[in-house]
């Protein structure tokens, strides 16, 4: 089905930064994409826009009550010019689900899709090309509707906004040290965990502002109820090597269900190697970390890929893993995925589009 999506295009054209300067989520791209909701119209008026900033009510729903919901995927450049996005309908379940329990109402993931594809045609230009570079992509719905009483808003903005990214690794992947949080947590079951919204990131500031300046990269998120069973690393999802198994946890409602880890888990069993899915310890961890068991840890997600787990420390007890250096697993992990999304390995999968 072919949507409507009017298109204006800006008059003035930003310079593009250096390959080596792009940093993370600091330039935008030329234009973005709004598709408004109403209650009468429903989601209308699908248009694609120089890149500014837009006017809001300070009343709008989104700045009192953080009714809003996001996604993050990226665009790359293969080496023979083409444009490769990965996986991205799987973003747009995704969004819905967030939709679903933020009361937002449902999009067309269909017109979502195309939208971004006519987006990323328009600002093609400013997809890198230098190696391990992208085009970071931001869907977000917003409340906006100006109104103090709490229940769903009536009105909504969905907007797509681009920002050319530089590489992650730039001088190679690195083990990442990481702090155990035993006082706050991230999410409860039954929460809104398993949502991309503002607030799950808002509440893990100030532990990771705290592990920071300990001198921890990111936080490992324990369980509400028990500070016991291990949830997600940063705003990642996390794995162990345990034994020549590959252990995640299950999905328990906590816990994003991120696309990368989807990817991950299907990689490692078609090479042949289990991969379960179930409640994990911290205690369990430390205890095969002290036998030898445990081989190998990492993070996964979009913005890095994966991110190998050197050191973790748990109530001051620190726990060196693989000697402080990235496991065998990980680096195949890494080297694969990247080489289906940037186009140098072909795609066994369908992932790309
Ligand atoms: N957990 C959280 C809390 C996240 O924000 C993300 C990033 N979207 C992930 C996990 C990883 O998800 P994905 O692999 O889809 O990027």
């Amino acid at each position: 089905m072919a949507y409507k999506i009017d298109i204006t295009l800006t008059p003035h054209k930003k310079e593009k930064p250096a390959s080596d300067k792009l940093g993370f989520g600091i330039h935008y791209t030329d234009h973005m994409f709004i598709l408004d909701y109403s209650v009468d119209k429903g989601w209308h008026d699908a248009r694609i826009v120089p890149y500014g900033p837009i006017t809001l009510d300070p009343a709008a729903k989104v700045f009192h009550y953080g009714q809003t919901i996001f996604e993050g995927l990226k665009a790359y450049r293969t080496a023979d010019g083409r444009i490769q996005l990965f996986r991205p309908q799987k973003n747009f379940q995704r969004l819905n689900l967030s939709n679903a329990r933020l009361s937002i109402p449902d999009l067309d993931g269909e017109l979502a899709l195309e939208a971004l594809k006519a987006l990323v045609r328009v600002d093609q230009d400013w997809i890198p090309d230098a190696p391990g570079t992208s085009l970071y992509i931001r869907p977000f719905v917003i409340a906006t509707q100006a109104a103090l009483g709490v229940a769903p808003s009536t009105q909504y903005k969905f907007m797509i906004i681009m920002s050319p990214v530089g590489a992650y690794y730039a001088e190679g992947i690195n083990p990442v040290k990481i702090y155990v949080e035993s006082e706050h947590v991230r999410a409860v079951k039954g929460g809104v965990g398993e949502a991309k919204t503002a607030g799950n990131y808002a509440a893990g500031l100030n532990a990771q502002e705290a592990a920071s300046k300990k001198g921890y990269s990111q936080i490992l998120w324990l369980d509400g109820v028990h500070r016991s069973y291990i949830e997600e690393v940063g705003s990642m999802n996390v794995f162990f090597k345990i034994n020549g198994e590959v252990h995640t946890p299950a999905l328990s409602g906590s816990i994003l269900a991120g696309i990368t880890r989807d990817s991950m888990i299907q990689l490692i069993q078609s090479w042949g190697i289990p991969v379960i899915e179930r409640p994990i310890t911290i205690e369990e961890i430390y205890e095969a970390g002290r036998t030898g068991a445990l081989e190998e840890a990492f993070g996964t997600g979009t913005a890095a890929v994966i991110s190998p787990i050197g050191e973790l420390n748990w109530q001051d007890e620190r726990l060196t893993i693989n000697d402080g250096k990235t496991g065998e697993l990980s680096s195949k992990l890494y080297e694969t995925l990247t080489g289906i999304q940037n186009g140098t390995l072909a795609d066994p999968f369908g992932w790309t589009v």
